[in-house]
């Protein structure tokens, strides 16, 4: 195993990306047009057939009608509509997939629409910018100094408007963010961000205070799981994703739909508790647990276990690729760790395939076998090799880009 960069941005670890400030437009020739607007103005109807051609990409007006359950009579006024509304296209796409005449395949618009994307971690703001396709049109991302709140917010407002430009609003906002998101009194909530400190804020309702377009506030390992189910690929369902990274978290798709539980809580699968196979460590996590799944498996936990200094993760994967021994035994503990922590997750949901990915998913290429073995202790009833393990590309912008497109989601997904 020789790949130990960054997933994303495929920077040496020496140089892992915990992200600096940076600003690059990713496609400068697309024009974005004022045509994103008119989505607020679709009607129901409107917006099942765009979303069914976003979701699953070119059809043909037969296969669309079928799908959708409507008469060819109805499919033809209604798009009409939105190829008026610029956010659709007659014809092949460029890529392969479709069938029929020409004339016949509809296909989303691309540069057509806006969704601005958030992430906030611990230290950054990260920010993007997508069409109707899921594709990045401009990124940014700046520092927070502080995890105070009003601060952060007023920070990551000032980046999404530098971002915009002249575009005065985005279709949607999403805003992807570790901890819980519920609904109390009406109003969506965060509580338990832990790295952020925050805990009882109403993130969505303060956003939006500032822009006219609907803002909609994800748990970043959900927000992942929906966008990896539309735009990752081959599509599975049931579908689980893992991210690993500061804490620990999955994100479960069900019957094609994101499912967040009856309380926005499902996927908790960080803290069983594995002391006992690892020999008892004493390890708590912020949970106060002793040697459960987060006890090793976190980035935190990681730095801590190869006695590096925190925030230095990318020394502890620089020694452990040296075969320094304290490294490689907190990766290894990490690796059985995660294999439990995945484990969990098929042993409740028996999913078609599980996604890992994460800031701190090294330890599954550090010591894949011990992974295995984590897995194949957790599990009931099957084998690991029964488990279809996807190792998705990360970058911390791409989890603002599943806000982006979580947030399209439930624009479109509004009757
Ligand atoms: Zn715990």
């Amino acid at each position: 195993m020789s790949d130990f960069s960054c997933n994303g941005c495929r920077r040496a670890v020496g140089d892992y990306c915990s992200g600096d400030e940076r600003t690059r437009l990713a496609a400068p020739a697309m024009t974005i047009s004022a045509e994103h607007t008119r989505i607020a103005a679709l009607g129901a109807a409107e917006r099942r057939v765009l979303l069914e051609l976003v979701r699953r990409g070119p059809q043909s007006r037969v296969r669309l009608a079928e799908r959708v359950g409507m008469s060819r009579a109805s499919l033809t006024r209604i798009s009409r509509v939105l190829l008026d509304a610029g956010l659709v296209l007659e014809g092949e796409p460029e890529s392969p997939g479709a069938r029929g005449r020409p004339a016949e395949v509809l296909r989303p618009r691309p540069g057509a629409a806006v969704f601005l994307g958030v992430k906030y971690t611990a230290e950054h703001v990260y920010l993007v910018l997508t069409d109707l396709c899921g594709s990045l049109i401009a990124e940014t991302s700046t520092p927070l100094p502080s995890r105070d709140f009003d601060e952060a917010l007023e920070i990551g407002i000032a980046a999404g408007d530098g971002l915009l430009g002249d575009l005065d609003n985005p279709s949607a906002v999403g805003i992807a963010v570790a901890g819980d998101v519920v609904v109390e009194g009406g109003e969506s909530i965060l509580r338990r961000s832990g790295f952020l400190g925050w805990d009882g804020v109403p993130l969505a309702r303060r956003v939006a205070e500032h822009t006219s377009a609907p803002v909609t506030v994800f748990n970043d390992v959900n927000a992942l799981a929906g966008a990896q189910h539309w735009f990752g690929g081959p599509r599975h369902s049931p579908l689980v994703v893992l991210g690993v990274g500061a804490g620990i978290g999955s994100g479960i798709v069900l019957d094609d739909e994101l499912h967040v539980g009856a309380h926005g809580l499902a996927g908790r699968v960080g803290h069983s508790r594995i002391g006992a196979v690892l020999g008892a460590q004493g390890r708590p996590c912020a949970n106060g647990h002793l040697d459960c799944v987060h006890s090793f498996a976190t980035v935190p936990a990681i730095e801590e276990g190869a006695g590096v200094a925190p925030g230095e993760y990318a020394e502890a994967v620089r020694r452990a690729v040296l075969g320094e021994p304290g490294a490689r035994a907190a990766f290894e503990r990490a690796a059985f760790a995660v294999g439990i922590a995945v484990a969990d997750a098929v042993n409740a949901v028996d999913p078609d395939a599980v996604a890992v990915t994460g800031e701190g998913v090294h330890c599954l290429d550090l010591a894949p076998e011990v992974f295995r073995q984590g897995l194949a202790d957790g599990l009931e009833g099957r084998t690991a090799d029964s488990v279809r393990i996807e190792r998705p590309l990360f970058h911390f912008d791409l989890y603002a880009r599943a806000a982006a497109v979580m947030a399209m989601r439930e624009l479109l997904a509004e009757h």
